[in-house]
């Protein structure tokens, strides 16, 4: 019996076509199962790499590449990614890292960063010599720049892969507004496909920060005094754009992202440690403010989101930031500075705990916001801390506390709202 067990979308920027592949193998005729993928290896060289993705059963893959920086996107649907740690973070040939996971609800992705421009070749899903998985691969080989980007439409064919709409978010992001108390968004960075920043023993900041963020969810929603919204309660990645969208649309009153640093420097790594809390300047209060939040701001180019995508609206919204900013600035760094006193008393503060850089996420035009760094993940004092639930408990409470403080002075200066 046969049974249609994948097929392969392969649209390449300098072909500027869409090229569909169907493999058609036998399989026992089963309730179509969920996909997970087992193994993911790369092989060859600096002039053909061949990437290899074993799945327990064929789906519907998209292949595509995309320039500033080069990378090869693959879009597949609801896949289970139980890669063993590790996987992806060693390169060879042509590819210098890759990362998987999940890039919206039921939508998988695998981003390939490649030392230049590629062409895609030989993609084909078929069933492996042995057992009962199915090997979904394709070569890489070396082209030029020119032809890499010759007649493309590189904005669609990201633009076609970016979510439409803000994917489904969990309870408590949904209820409807209960009218009086303050809404507090509470943005875990990353998700999904963009892990964020990872220790040595393998602990990434996505995960980090949602339980964090959880933790202060529970926490504030307990005390009843205020309305608490999620950006993400799960592992699923969520533009910066969306992220901007979800605090527009819910009437956000305070905007507090979460996000944990890593150093490469091994001569810093190991010793600078402790929590920094970020506001918006679109001048960096130093460098390595500056550096951050260019890391930060590279989360939706590390999910393969192409990296024009947006940039219309980044003109709109630079407008209406000038416009706006003075107040909601003055009522971010009244929220910063709150925030530097209550932390201290729950953990290790870094050298200079208030800075301020162009985070695109605290692009905020109607609500003030924050970016919390939590601490260092490079730095094995603050990896123990930032892996610890009673530390997560700790922190919370500390941040909890500062929104108390900071809501009970707003409502003693007569103005609930900014
Ligand atoms: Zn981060």
């Amino acid at each position: 019996m046969r049974t249609r067990t994948g097929s392969i979308g392969l649209r390449t920027i300098s072909a500027a076509f869409a090229m569909l592949l169907q493999a058609w193998i036998c399989a026992p005729a089963l309730a179509e199962p969920l996909a997970s993928a087992t193994a993911a290896t790369l092989a060859g060289d600096q002039y053909r790499t061949s990437f290899q993705l074993e799945l327990s059963a064929g789906v519907t893959a998209e292949i595509y590449t995309l320039a500033n920086p080069y990378r090869v996107i693959v879009d597949l649907p609801d896949v289970q990614f139980r890669l063993p740690d590790g996987t992806g973070q060693d390169g060879r040939g042509l590819v210098r890292t890759f990362r998987y996971g999940l890039f919206a609800e039921g939508k998988g992705r695998v981003v390939l960063d490649t030392t230049g421009p590629v062409r895609i070749e030989r993609a084909a899903m078929t069933a492996a010599p042995q057992g009962e998985s199915i090997v979904f691969s394709f070569d890489i080989v070396t082209t030029d720049p020119a032809s890499f980007g010759l007649g493309t439409g590189s904005g669609k064919a990201a633009a076609e892969n970016a979510p439409k709409a803000p994917p489904p978010v969990e309870p408590p992001t949904n209820a409807p507004k209960q009218s009086g108390k303050p809404v507090i968004m509470i943005d875990p960075g990353h998700g999904g496909i963009d892990a964020g920043a990872i220790s040595t023993s393998n602990l990434f900041e996505k995960d980090v920060v949602l339980a964090v963020a959880k933790e202060l969810g529970r926490q504030l929603a307990a005390a009843g005094r205020y309305d608490v919204r999620m950006t993400r309660a799960s592992d699923v990645f969520i533009s910066l754009d969306q992220r901007l969208n979800l605090s527009m649309t819910h009437g956000v009153d305070l905007f507090i992202s979460l996000h944990a640093d890593s150093l490469a420097e091994q001569n810093v790594a190991q010793t600078i440690r402790g929590a920094t809390i970020y506001t918006l300047s679109e001048r960096a209060s130093d460098e390595q403010a500056r550096r951050m939040a260019e890391k930060e701001n590279a989360s939706d180019l590390l999910a393969g989101l192409n990296a024009a995508d947006g940039q219309g609206d980044d003109e709109v919204k630079s407008i209406l930031f000038d416009l706006m900013k003075r107040e909601t600035a003055n009522f971010s760094s009244d929220f910063s500075n709150v925030l530097v006193r209550k932390l201290k008393s729950a953990t290790t503060l870094s050298r200079a705990p208030q800075r301020a850089a162009a985070f695109k996420v605290l692009k905020q035009t109607h609500a003030p916001s924050v970016l919390i760094e939590l601490g260092y993940l490079s730095n094995p004092e603050d990896e123990k801390l930032l892996n610890s639930p009673a530390w997560h408990k700790q922190i919370a409470a500390s941040i909890t506390a500062a929104i108390d403080t900071y809501f009970a002075k707003r409502r003693t200066a007569g103005s609930p709202r900014p």
